[in-house]
């Protein structure tokens, strides 16, 4: 292959796109991606999961209760660092496979270009394939027109609100929620949800369309820092193609392989196959663009021409700058990319490790200060506390309160006479403590609460605290 230069065209003025549609290895691979990540969003919620207690729906987030399900994961609001710790491994998994394989993100799994793609099905379900298309639009507005483009505006619409319906029902009992929706039974969050919802990706998929990519998407602007010379990238051979007079249609002096070798004319047949597929309307052979998404499409495209004439495949290809310019192969085993593995893979190990080892309770102490300390009539100093507990168990826990370092103390629970918290359930309880004063002490004594766990078995809980007095 000959160097090819990248080409950053910036955006250009939006021209509608007739996209072709092809066969080939990586449309099959981009369908089953696109199958695969439908029935994932749109079947998950009314998955069924059993649990001791809590919903029995699988993947559920619970705003009323402040806890997301996910399968057998409880999350409470303090597991934030979870989300965060998820959101960081996912970046690194992100950059790691920028790094090495491009843009494949954008060709095969980013919801977006799954979205259009269904939206492009559509079209040519209703309109037929890119000739029918290119025909009805330049047409004149009559009945077929009209017929049409209402049936594929109604069907934009109809998966735009199963789209945003389906997000909705993430958020509560799927089949309740369901129920409930059609009924006019729901908070009016979930209908204007799914109206932005409906109307963004019917805006996005039906209109913006590529320009999406081109113009707004932050990955497509700083993916180039990650991208290197052994990067995967699709790139025409324009050696091949080419060759020294250029690619040329075949005519009766250049039509067999042979012939075109003689009269230094490249393999490329400048069909136009790659354009036409390609879902962003650009011409790879003029070189390698930002405006790709790595989709392969134009690699089907091509090895089918190639295919038809018997000749080899690979006009088009995966490859990487280096092998385009210097003709060896990548090298994927690079500082860069060994470190974004290694935090990858640390980061989800640290994960795991946490998710495994989370305690089963936590708590925490707030120390009333006004006033900070009371003296009672016995002489006896009294101190107030706000105590936070969280059972993230399954099952119900009785806990016995105690306090250590202060020697002889009251624990005064008010009117409540045990501490027992059922599944996933938060109390809040004002916890006084009652004793004596500190001889020759600066007024303050540190001590400590613990939690002791009565029919279940797991370490108590401590937290630190400071008991007030008067200064001696
Ligand atoms: S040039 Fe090829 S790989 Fe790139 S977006 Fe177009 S069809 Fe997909
Ligand atoms: S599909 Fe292949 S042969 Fe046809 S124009 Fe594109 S590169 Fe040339």
């Amino acid at each position: 292959m000959a160097e090819q230069k990248v080409i950053f065209t910036g955006v250009e003025p939006a021209s509608k796109v007739f996209v072709r549609s092809v066969k080939g290895s990586f449309r099959n691979f981009k369908t089953a991606m696109l199958l695969l990540a439908y029935s994932v969003y749109f079947l998950l919620p009314w998955l069924r999961w059993d649990r001791i207690s809590g919903p029995d729906q699988a993947v559920l987030f619970d705003l009323d209760a402040r806890l997301f399900y996910i399968f057998g994961l409880v999350m409470h609001p303090q597991d934030v660092v979870w989300l965060t710790g998820f959101l960081i491994i996912a970046a690194y998994l992100l950059f790691f496979i920028t790094g090495v394989l491009g843009r494949v993100w954008c060709g095969y799994f980013c919801f977006h270009t799954l979205w259009l793609d269904t939206y492009m099905f559509i079209e040519r379900l209703v309109q037929g394939e890119r000739p029918a298309r290119v025909r009805l639009s330049k047409q004149g507005w009559g009945l077929e027109k009209i017929a049409k483009l209402s049936l594929t505006f109604f069907l934009y619409l109809l998966v735009a609100f199963v789209t945003g319906f389906t997000f909705v029902l993430y958020w509560g009992n799927a089949p309740e929620m369901f129920k409930g929706f059609f009924h006019g039974e729901l908070d009016s969050a979930a209908y204007i949800t799914t109206l932005i919802l409906t109307a963004s990706t019917f805006m996005l998929a039906g209109f913006a369309r590529e320009q999406l990519c081109k113009a707004v998407c932050p990955y497509a602007r700083f993916q180039a820092a990650m991208f290197d010379r052994d990067t995967l990238i699709i790139a025409y051979d324009e050696k091949r193609g080419e060759a020294d007079n250029g690619r040329a249609k075949p005519s009766k002096e250049n039509k067999t392989r042979q012939q075109r070798q003689q009269n230094r004319i490249g393999d490329c047949v400048d069909c136009g196959f790659c354009v036409q597929v390609c879902p962003t309307g650009i011409d790879i052979r003029n070189g390698i663009q930002n405006e790709c998404i790595s989709c392969g499409l134009c690699i089907d495209a091509c090895n089918q021409i190639m295919s038809n004439l018997g000749w080899p495949k690979g006009l088009i290809r995966y490859t990487s700058e280096r092998e385009v310019s210097m003709g060896i192969r990548p090298k994927y085993f690079k500082p860069k990319n060994i470190g974004y593995a290694l935090a990858f893979f640390g980061g989800s190990f640290w994960l795991a490790w946490n998710m495994a080892h989370q305690d089963p309770m936590d708590m925490s102490i707030r120390k009333i200060r006004k006033p900070m300390y009371v003296q009672l009539s016995d002489g006896r100093f009294q101190n107030s506390y706000e105590l936070k507990v969280n059972n993230k168990t399954q099952n119900s826990v009785d806990l016995g309160l105690v306090v250590e370092g202060l020697k002889q103390a009251e624990v005064d629970l008010g009117r409540l006479k045990r501490l027992t918290l059922k599944p996933e359930q938060t109390l809040t309880v004002l916890v006084r403590i009652k004793h004596e004063a500190i001889s020759h002490s600066n007024g303050q004594q540190p001590f400590e609460f613990v939690l002791v766990p009565k029919n279940i078995v797991f370490d108590p809980i401590r937290d630190s605290a400071l008991f007030y007095t008067p200064k001696y």
